[in-house]
């Protein structure tokens, strides 16, 4: 009855067909796949193929995204607005459109969407959810998602987990991100209802509260990098181990996690830990890290592009370059953009790639962000990343990494916090950085102005009166 549904599933994914999904039939397919898992353990060969290789070759990627792209443009030129103008502004022509006319469209940037955000919901459309952007970076965007975008992207999502026995009914996950984060909160129960499995929403709260909850109990974890690391870091301090944790695997999304970090939250909690690629704006598209450290794009919802920094134009192979991503119709409807500009950094793979998702395009991981970018001399520019995982390899784990970066002459002036250089001499310092290719001059900080240094997700700290005390307590015990 399963492989039933796994090929209306794959029919519905196919490339003739492009009409909104039917949620309820996606909602019972979820039921059935993890009824089925319950049962038998795991899925056929057919079930895994369809979120595994949905596509043979490049050809019908190729083809699927000229589709997509030409389908979710005609909509917008009837339905929103803001391209209904854009298009006719530009000459772009949406019923011819494709991936190669798409190239001739201006991006849509942030400040398109805080400065017309009515313009950018279809008529229509039924608004049902406000979320808005918690990123470290400029002011707060407010997007608005349909409840049937919503039941689509966690039943997709849900399948997913699934077929990857990454989610099952027995399972008990539990969510830190910020709570502000709607869209990104409802998913997660919304994904967690569709599997049968529970829920624990508890943000960014004390970490002694967050390990309480998580001893013995929670076999599956969401949260931002930074606020992973305060978690290790405070495990380790109460002598906490593999042996007090249930996890079975640990979702990052939305920052950057450096190897040492991940090393250590494997090693402490006991489960490994999967880096992934998420953005409010352009819900549903994904991507996910693999054991190379490649980020690689789901294509089914979305086209991705790497665009040159200045260029604009798609990068060379080696060349960094921001993500440009364009959800399709039938996944968003409401409030949806065309090639957004996300402004995060990635590089473009040299040449193809021989991990375990060779079949996927990948891109580097996400370097951080455009504007945080540093020119040290003319064209030598060091990421985010560079040091970020640079800091937090230091021996003394100033876990998440707080620092400050700017050009001085030609060099790389670091501020650190007393604390992460404590032992340390400058001769090593400077040792440490050169081996990561980073030319760097530190001056220390005081301790005390470490938060100011560098903003990470977990600042943005959720307060309560008896939140620990509740969050302790066993569910359905
Ligand atoms: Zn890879």
């Amino acid at each position: 009855m399963f492989e039933t549904g796994v090929r209306q599933l794959r029919m519905a994914l196919s490339m003739t067909w492009g009409r909104p999904f039917d949620t309820a039939s996606l909602t019972r397919l979820v039921a059935d796949a993890a009824a089925t898992v319950a049962e038998f353990g795991e899925l056929g060969l057919e079930a895994r193929e369809v979120i595994e290789t949905p596509f043979a070759d490049d050809t019908d990627r190729a083809d699927h995204a000229d589709r997509s792209i030409r389908r979710t443009a005609r909509r917008l030129a009837d339905l929103s607005p803001f391209y209904a103008e854009r298009f006719a502004a530009t000459g772009f022509q949406p019923r011819t459109a494709d991936a190669t006319t798409l190239l001739d469209l201006p991006v849509t940037t942030k400040d398109d969407l805080m400065s017309r955000p009515r313009d950018f919901v279809c008529h229509g459309s039924r608004p049902h959810l406000a979320t808005r952007t918690t990123g470290t970076t400029g002011r707060a965007l407010e997007i608005w998602l349909s409840r049937y975008e919503l039941e689509v992207a966690a039943a997709l999502g849900a399948l997913s987990g699934v077929l990857h026995d990454e989610l099952h009914g027995d399972d008990l996950m539990q969510v830190h991100v910020s709570s502000r984060a709607t869209a990104a909160v409802q998913l997660a129960s919304l994904t967690c209802r569709l599997v049968g499995a529970r829920c624990r929403v508890l943000g960014i709260v004390a970490v002694d509260d967050a390990l309480d909850a998580l001893v013995g109990s929670a076999t599956a974890m969401s949260a931002n990098a930074s606020y992973l690391a305060e978690l290790v870091v405070g495990a380790r301090r109460r002598g906490l181990g593999p042996d007090d944790f249930r996890l079975r695997r640990i979702d990052c999304v939305s920052e950057i996690l450096s190897p040492a970090v991940r090393a250590a939250a494997e090693e402490t909690f006991g489960a490994p830990v999967s880096d992934n690629f998420g953005m409010t704006e352009v819900i549903p598209v994904t991507a996910t890290s693999c054991s190379a450290g490649h980020l690689h794009h789901d294509l089914t919802m979305g086209d991705v592009e790497v665009l040159g920094l200045t260029s604009g134009a798609p990068a060379a192979p080696g060349e960094l370059g921001t993500l440009v991503v364009t959800p399709y119709f039938p996944y968003r409807e409401c409030m949806p953009v065309l090639r957004y500009d996300t402004r995060d950094v990635v590089r473009r793979l040299p040449g193809p790639v021989t991990c375990e998702q060779a079949g996927i395009p990948a891109t580097s991981a996400v370097l951080g962000k455009a504007s945080q970018l540093i020119e040290v001399a003319p064209g030598d520019v060091v990421t985010p990343r560079e040091l970020v995982e640079a800091v937090e390899d230091l021996p003394t784990r100033p876990w998440p990494a707080r620092f400050r970066a700017e050009q001085d002459g030609g060099r790389l002036r670091l501020d650190l916090p007393a604390n992460a250089v404590d032992g340390l001499s400058g001769a090593w310092l400077t040792d440490h950085f050169a081996g990561r290719g980073l030319d760097v001059r530190v001056r220390v900080v005081a301790d005390q102005e470490a938060s100011g240094l560098r903003r990470v997700r977990s600042d943005l700290r959720e307060l309560g009166f008896a939140a620990a005390e509740q969050a302790a307590e066993p569910v359905g015990a």
